[in-house]
């Protein structure tokens, strides 16, 4: 569930930071994905437009350059981002997948402090969310929706319909179980946002009967870096809805179960809830005509 190092960096050392010598706890991973970056769809794919692209960027991009862990900046980078209309161009419908801690090994710079995802009993995180995100893309595509499947590192100021980050939790010592889905408490489209977290805690709840976890819903779920178009280029552009979903927890021997034994379950309730939302009026729009 951490998906960032928390290891602190002092100001006198942000200098450094910002000429690239901090790395100490750049992540390694097992992945042994396909080279494959952005994984598009099958058939809803061939007869799509090609992924959003950025025309006229709605909030200046960052340098690319690393920054310091949030808490070591100013408040200016809590402050929410700039109200948006929410993008939402008419035509097909487009939804990114995100799996989580997927191909860390090939992040930018910028999210060199990206952390491992839990590993219980021969299963890392990151083929986990990997998994449940295919099966999830499978169910969308065939209602004819595109989907993009995304890596630990978004494309540059990506934009869909909705985007879903999919992880999975680690507990040991707590023996905790269940599901969440939080937004980014900067979210520059937070009425969406928030309608997103209902249908899909609902339509993941109703799929898989896990229990509610929102007790430990915590800033790497509401300040998830994926979510932040300030700090990184590699983050989900102003105006998408976009949440985050802790499908279950890996250490717990039920969650464990469903999650890898049953992941067209736990993608049906991800599916469900995406098309919930997607059939909402969300009003005036952006991306397209007015
Ligand atoms: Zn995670």
């Amino acid at each position: 569930m951490r998906h960032f190092c928390t290891s602190p960096i002092p100001k006198a050392l942000l200098g450094l930071v910002l000429l690239g010598l901090m790395g100490s706890c750049a992540p390694t991973s097992g992945s042994s994905a396909s080279k494959v970056h952005l994984v598009p769809g099958t058939e809803a794919q061939a007869a799509a437009p090609p992924p959003a692209q950025v025309e006229t960027p709605s909030f200046p991009l960052p340098d690319g350059t690393p920054l310091p862990r949030l808490d070591d900046l100013g408040p200016e980078f809590r402050a929410p981002l700039p109200p948006s209309p929410v993008w939402n161009p008419p035509g097909a419908k487009r939804v990114g997948l995100q799996a989580g801690h997927w191909r860390l090994e090939e992040t930018p710079p910028e999210l060199a402090r990206l952390a491992e995802g839990t590993s219980v009993e021969g299963w890392d995180e990151w083929e986990v969310n990997l998994r449940l995100a295919q099966h999830t893309a499978a169910l969308l595509e065939a209602a004819g929706i595109v989907v993009d499947v995304f890596p630990a590192a978004p494309p540059v100021r990506y934009r869909a319909h909705a985007v879903v980050a999919i992880h999975a939790d680690g507990n040991f010592a707590e023996g905790l179980r269940g599901y969440k889905v939080a937004r980014s408490a900067i979210s520059s489209v937070p009425r969406a946002d928030d309608l997103l977290v209902e249908r899909l805690t609902e339509a993941y709840g109703a799929a898989t009967g896990l229990p509610r976890d929102d007790a430990t819903i915590g800033e790497s779920m509401t300040a998830y870096y994926a979510f932040d178009p300030r700090r990184f280029q590699h983050a989900i552009d102003v105006g998408v809805p976009a949440v985050i979903l802790e499908a279950g927890y890996l250490t717990s021997d039920e969650d464990r179960a469903l999650l890898t034994s049953q992941p067209e379950v736990a993608a049906r309730g991800i599916a469900d809830g995406i098309r919930a939302f997607l059939s909402l009026d969300l009003g005036p729009r952006a991306g397209g005509q007015p």
